[in-house]
């Protein structure tokens, strides 16, 4: 079958989850048999998002291939089960890079160099590299930012362009928001009509509208936005509220919104989605009474899509246990010796999490501490991981001053820190070790005990290493460099093995769980979190 182009929009406000709506029709054609992959263009003139604070978008993901991504790949990763790549994530900035590298080689013959064609005909590039390898039956391309944006004209106008060459090989999807105005007790449908306007005016017409909402649109409305923006009736879906993003698939399919498509693209409609282990984990998760509760010491608290991929690893987990995930979230720059009994005590599980630079570094090492102490189950991850290492010289080999040199260049215990290579390096875009690479675990480890294999990959994304000089000490004084780089024998994975849990991992196992296949290792702490709540238990009676 020819590849299928199905473009994904957005009107009226952002944040209305266009990432979701796209994962979930990519789990549902997925469940159909058919090959997907979905991929973002974000209208920001960064040239990825590894140097952007979490602030400002959430957590950088980050793909196989060592791509440091928008967050929403990690969405349709979670969502599908299919690895994402550098070529399914294209910011503006990569855009305008490549066309000036292109007009500085002589590309483009002495002409002048313009957005249309020159940055478009980029894009519209971009748009088909996925679907020219062959591999994907259907490219689903999400449009960042909203219809009405400056940034967004050249990506919608190779959209308009791509659509009229691809004809009914590609379809548009436009999610729109249609508000509750409480005081007059009505849903509005005024902004999505001027929203569908806007991209007529760019002269896309969508053939399928999804409306966010938090109440029920009746039909009749439905109808009558269908009327007014040109679209099918049956093309006219809600999306109202629910409370797990992973039921959206199921709700989007009882529209028959999976159906529209292939029938729109010319594909012929043979049965019902293959839909059974998602059933299974949505059932799961409605069914879990008990709970488990887990903290998270980080210090981008205040935004929790920083921790995106950790909080859903840790819920992926927790469902499968029949658990409700409480996840209590800790700023670790508000930590300290007098308050961390009263932070921690109610806990099952910490984690210690990944992150960059000084702050809120302190409270981490006052909150390992205490959890080493009172043997809590606890998770280092990345920079917690090398928080673990430093704690640990601190307190247990005696090294007062032990730190990482990311954070005091002139320690004399730099118990992590650069490799020799790293340290001519300046530039800060893309001089991580990023992406997956091996890891070998040492056998009878409790790591390799919750893989349940010695040969593992996972993804990383950090400058500084444990520092190899001082594993003997380590070892000796009973925390064990566990998981090591086949090629180069770095540190991936310490524990103490005397302890109930307490491992650290260079790497970020959040970045590969998905709904289907969650990580082992997250399975693991929560196991132990669950052991261990059930001990506190048992000593109260
Ligand atoms: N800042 C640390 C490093 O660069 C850890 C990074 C992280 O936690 N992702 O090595």
């Amino acid at each position: 079958m020819e590849t299928k182009y199905i473009f994904v929009t957005g009107g009226v406000v952002s944040s209305l989850g266009k990432g979701i709506i796209s994962s979930s029709l990519a789990c549902l054609l997925k469940a159909r048999g058919y090959r997907v992959t979905i991929q973002k263009f974000d209208p920001y003139i960064n040239i990825d998002p590894g140097t952007l604070n979490p602030y400002e978008h959430g957590e950088c993901y980050v793909t196989v291939d060592g791509h440091e991504a928008d967050l929403d790949l990690g969405h349709y990763e979670r969502f599908t089960d299919i690895k994402t790549t550098r070529a399914n994530n294209v910011t503006t900035g990569k855009v305008y890079q490549s066309v000036i590298e292109k007009e500085r080689r002589g590309d483009y013959l002495g002409k002048t160099v313009q957005i249309v064609p020159h940055i478009t005909d980029e894009i519209k590039r971009d748009v088909k590299r996925l679907g020219n390898t062959g591999n994907f039956d259907f490219i689903i391309t999400e449009i960042g930012g909203t219809v009405g944006d400056i940034e967004s004209l050249p990506y919608l106008e190779s959209v308009r362009q791509l659509r009229w060459e691809l004809g009914d090989n590609s379809l548009c999807i436009h999610l729109t928001y249609v508000p509750y105005i409480a005081a007059a007790k009505e849903l509005k449908t005024k902004p999505t009509q001027h929203s569908v306007k806007l991209l007529q005016e760019a002269g896309i017409q969508p053939d399928i509208l999804v409306l966010r909402t938090e109440k029920h649109i009746p039909t009749e409305m439905r109808r009558k936005i269908a009327q007014f923006c040109n679209v099918a009736p049956d093309a006219v879906i809600q999306s109202v509220d629910v409370n797990s993003i992973y039921k959206v698939p199921v709700k989007m399919h009882e529209q028959h919104l999976d159906e529209i498509v292939l029938r729109k693209t010319g594909v012929a409609i043979e049965g019902e989605p293959h839909m059974k282990p998602w059933l299974d984990f949505l059932d799961k998760m409605e069914r879990a009474t008990e709970t488990v509760t887990i903290g998270l010491v980080g210090k981008y608290v205040e935004l929790q899509d920083a921790y995106k991929s950790i909080s859903e690893a840790l819920f992926h987990a927790a469902t499968y246990a029949d658990r409700k995930l409480n996840l209590i979230y800790i700023h670790s720059e508000k930590l300290d010796e007098k308050n961390v009994e009263e932070k921690l005590s109610g806990l099952d599980g910490v984690i210690i999490a990944p992150g960059f630079g000084q702050r809120g570094i302190e409270g981490k090492f006052v909150a390992l501490k205490w959890c080493r102490e009172h043997d809590v189950p606890t998770f280092g991850i990345c920079l917690g991981m090398q928080c673990m290492v430093i704690e640990f010289a601190r307190n247990v080999l005696g090294y007062a001053d032990a730190n990482s040199t990311e954070m005091d260049s002139r320690t004399t215990h730099n118990v992590i820190d650069l490799m020799e290579e790293q340290k001519s390096i300046s530039n800060l875009g893309g001089t991580m070790r990023l992406g997956a690479y091996d890891c070998v675990l040492r056998p009878g480890s409790r790591a390799a005990e919750a893989y349940g294999a010695t040969e593992i990959s996972e993804r990383h994304r950090h400058r500084f290493e444990f520092n190899e000089d001082y594993r003997k000490q380590f070892e000796d004084a009973g925390m064990k460099c566990v998981g090591e780089n086949p090629a180069s024998h770095l540190v991936e994975v310490v524990e103490i093995p005397e302890k109930r849990w307490y491992i650290g991992t260079q790497y970020h196992p959040e970045y590969s769980s998905t709904v289907l296949s969650p990580n082992p290792i997250f399975r693991s702490f929560i196991n132990a979190a669950i052991d261990y709540s059930a001990t506190k238990e048992n000593k109260k009676k």
